[in-house]
């Protein structure tokens, strides 16, 4: 045998096994540099949209720069015209006119733009030993001990007895104070260092610091809490009671940042799921003219389980496609059959720090492109969507014949845990709909990473699903 022929085996290997390799190894240098331009927006989009309130606030304005105008349901659409429809300004739908009759179906990307973080309580506000503090209640799941002593922002809206709204964001800007919970020095820490992990702080633990300088005057009681209040007054108009009809959050006030010498990767909070939103967004913002009518919803609440009037449990998704076949008039039920949709949500990327959670064999990394999850839940796919065969091999089939890289994904060893996606409610409605979404390490956590290879092979995935 001459050295350039291949041995029968090794011709039978490369024809009949798979084979992981780097997705960076597969792409041309200028193709690693496109990916690096689409997540400088995309950095700019996670420091920009830290709650689903903001970040349907910059999808919008992205969108209204490309020609989407808002949804007129008395309105006639044609081919290639763009809409998009806020529900509540907590989550938007966004779509584009395909070329093909509307009963033929529609092609939809689903991801969330809400992320774990902590929510104050309706009365927040308290004084103790001359400090000021406010009780948080936590939003998703998050691990506790992570949130402590960090640089926390506050974001959300107060809506005020006088039926006003007032927008909050304090702790982004560079001139802006920032709060923080406090944890125990390890000098004295002996006793909560017995403590399990999960349990090492304590949801009624998380209190965060919002001031200490006392409003002088003896008359008056608690005087650090009366001066924040001042404040507060001073900046937003607010008395105590306008707290009973706020939503004030508060989460990490960290910016998005390249990670490691080699700028591979994103370091930033939220990006589960803004990680896949983002290039949701991009991706039907980029949609002309496309055969099927295309969609894109950004919904809120996944992270409690899709509930609410925002969440995608709620119908107003099967509002929307109603609404169109109405104006079709094609029953909503055809259009919705024969549609076909990407839960676009994350999956966990693997650790080389803790491997025993993984089966290697089918977890998925970063760098190795955009994943697909055939199915989620827990305890033998328990409350999972769990993709048919056929709709996975279509998928497959767009994204290989589209130069997409990708790889499979499974959140975590059988019976070690599990998670749940927007899929199943999609699948309730009777779509074909699969999971595909980017790695994330340290996922939930105030600061997470994926890998910019990654978040672009999502972007040309789903690109190439809707065009
Ligand atoms: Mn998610
Ligand atoms: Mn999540």
């Amino acid at each position: 045998m001459s050295k350039d022929e291949k041995s029968i085996g090794k011709t039978l290997e490369e024809k009949l096994l798979s084979k992981r390799k780097s997705g960076l190894l597969k792409l041309s240098d200028e193709e690693i540099a496109e990916a690096d331009a689409f997540c400088e927006g995309y950095m700019r989009f996670l420091d920009d949209s830290k709650t689903e309130r903001e970040a349907v606030t910059s999808a919008i304005a992205l969108a209204e720069a490309n020609g989407f105008m808002p949804f007129d349901p008395k309105a006639n659409y044609s081919a290639g015209d763009k809409i998009y429809y806020s529900n509540r300004g907590k989550s938007v739908i966004f779509c584009v006119i395909g070329t093909q009759p509307l009963e033929n179906g529609t092609r939809v990307l689903a991801a969330h733009i809400d992320s774990p973080r902590l929510d104050l309580k309706q009365h927040p506000l308290y004084e103790s030993s001359d400090l000021a503090l406010l009780k948080t209640h936590y939003y998703g799941g998050i691990r506790k001990y992570q949130w402590v002593t960090i640089p926390l922002a506050l974001h959300g809206v107060i809506c005020k007895s006088d039926g006003t709204t007032v927008t909050v964001n304090i702790g982004e800007d560079d001139n802006d104070p920032v709060f923080v919970i406090t944890d125990l020095l390890p000098h004295l820490a002996q006793e909560q260092s017995k403590r399990s992990l999960g349990e090492g702080i304590k949801g009624e633990e998380l209190n965060v610091v919002i001031g200490s300088r006392p409003f002088k005057d003896d008359e008056v009681s608690e005087k650090v809490k009366l001066n924040i209040m001042r404040i507060l007054n001073e900046k937003y108009g607010v008395v105590e009671e306008d707290f009973l009809s706020a939503e004030l959050e508060m989460v990490p006030a960290f910016k998005a940042r390249n990670v490691g010498l080699d700028c591979g990767l994103i370091g930033a909070y939220g990006q589960d799921d803004r990680v896949c939103a983002y290039p949701a967004l991009e991706a039907i913002l980029d949609c002309d003219n496309p055969e099927y009518t295309a969609i894109a919803v950004l919904t809120d609440k996944e992270e409690i389980g899709s509930t609410g009037n925002t969440g995608l449990r709620a119908a107003y998704l099967k509002n929307f496609i109603s609404m169109l076949a109405d104006m079709a008039d094609v029953p909503d039920y055809t259009v919705i059959t024969n549609s076909k949709c990407l839960s676009a949500d994350v999956t966990a990327g693997f650790d080389p720090t803790f491997p025993e959670v993984a089966d290697q064999r089918n977890f998925s990394c970063c760098n190795q492109g955009v994943a697909m999850c055939k199915y989620t839940g827990s305890r033998g796919k328990s409350g999972c969507n769990d993709a048919n065969a056929e709709f996975v091999g279509y998928v497959r089939n767009v994204f290989d014949s589209n130069g997409v890289i990708w790889q499979t994904g499974e959140l975590g060893r059988v019976d070690l845990g599990g998670g749940g996606t927007v899929a199943c409610y999609i699948a309730e409605l009777g779509m074909d709909v699969v999971d595909i979404g980017v790695p994330v390490l340290c996922m939930h956590a105030p600061y997470e990473l994926t890998a910019k290879l990654d978040v672009y092979m999502a972007y040309k995935g789903f690109s190439a699903f809707i065009k």
